[in-house]
């Protein structure tokens, strides 16, 4: 591991102002994703700015919906009593990822940020990765790419976003808010990440020095009609090969009057498809519904050579997802 700085704000203002000042700096989180990076020679940063005692650690009632400090532990948000009785796809995405050790350390800002497990990108003695490596190839698409994605990948970049969390917000519709050198900004989760295009080396659309200070979950009443369905290889410890994030509303007469749900697994970021969605609306959950939405959801799915059991796995999860969604609404 190379030789860097160490610095330690108490404001968000310092932390901005420190990152602005040294070229090549790192927001140190949880340190659970970016210190296996560093020693991997993978990351480099030249300072790491410890933003763990910045006051960004509560959560609260906000706008009607929650709002949640991008310093708060991944293991007290999926245990609040707001996030669990309101947002209960949220709790279960986060208790998905990991193992409790990590996610006692890990924090909502860097979770969002984690970067791929795509293995080429992990490890430097494969000399062919644009994300690690910008104009370098990608050894992943004629490679071993079983975990890689099947929607809008790129010819530069087949990598997938690894996160849980990210899943339930992109399909709850959270709000990211940022500080950055010009002020505070917020996006939707769906313009939060991006695809690989020909630049995959950028994950997502935070600016250089801009600091995750919360993410806000909207008010939703219907959202506690939620499920978070993971398939991997071992039931713990293990990234999703797909996951759904379903959060399904029924009319009284037992038709699905509102969903949303996002993808996890198959793509550069969250997968969510609003016009999908839309095909459930009116409809009575069963089989039908479930195969009309994830066909829409899978609409121009590319897979690789050994990835192609994603796509019928995608099929059947949505439809377990949105059952149990609707089955709580
Ligand atoms: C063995 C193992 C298994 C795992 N399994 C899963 C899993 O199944 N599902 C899953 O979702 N995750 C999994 N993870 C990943 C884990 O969730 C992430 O490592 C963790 O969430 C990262 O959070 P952190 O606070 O430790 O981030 P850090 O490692 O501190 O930072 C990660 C990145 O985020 C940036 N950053 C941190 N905070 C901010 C901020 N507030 N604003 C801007 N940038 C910021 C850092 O600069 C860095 O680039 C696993 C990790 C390990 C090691
Ligand atoms: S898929 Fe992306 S991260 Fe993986 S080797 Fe190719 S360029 Fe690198």
């Amino acid at each position: 591991m190379k030789a860097f700085a160490y610095a330690r704000p108490s404001t968000t203002d310092e932390a901005i102002a420190t990152f602005s000042s040294s070229s090549g700096a790192k927001f140190l989180g949880g340190g659970t994703n970016l210190i296996d990076l560093m020693k991997m020679g993978v990351e480099q940063p030249s300072t790491l700015i410890d933003i763990t005692r910045l006051p960004l650690a509560t959560i609260e009632e906000h706008a009607g919906g929650i709002r949640i400090g991008a310093m708060v532990r991944n293991s007290t948000v999926a245990e609040h009593p707001l996030v669990r009785d309101r947002y209960p796809v949220l709790s279960q995405a986060i208790l998905a990822g990991a193992s409790p050790q990590l996610r006692n350390m890990a924090t909502i800002g860097g979770n969002l940020m984690q970067r791929t497990r795509c293995s080429y990108f992990y490890d430097p003695t494969y000399a062919h990765c644009n994300k690690r490596l910008p104009g370098s190839g990608c050894d992943a698409i004629d490679g071993y790419n079983r975990m890689h994605a099947i929607l809008g990948a790129s010819d530069q970049c087949i990598a997938t976003n690894p996160g849980d969390m990210a899943v339930a917000l992109m399909a709850l519709d959270a709000r990211i808010q940022v500080l950055g050198p010009q002020g505070p900004r917020s996006r939707l989760a769906g313009d939060f990440f991006r695809l690989p295009g020909d630049t995959p080396n950028i994950d997502t659309n935070l600016r250089p020095g801009e600091l995750i200070t919360a993410v806000d979950l909207p008010p939703i009443d219907w959202a506690t009609g939620g499920h978070y369905l993971k398939v991997r290889d071992r039931n713990s410890y293990a990234f999703a090969l797909i996951s759904v994030a379903a959060v399904v509303g029924l009319d009284s007469n037992g038709s699905i009057r509102r969903a949303q749900l996002a993808l996890g697994g198959v793509a550069h970021m969250p997968w969510r498809v609003p016009d999908a969605e839309r095909v459930l609306i009116g409809q009575t959950p069963g089989d039908g519904a479930f195969r009309d939405v994830a066909e829409a959801l899978l609409k121009g799915a590319k897979p690789y050579a050994h990835n192609r059991f994603k796509v019928e796995l995608v099929r059947r999860s949505i439809a377990r997802a949105l059952e149990a969604a609707s089955t709580r609404a």
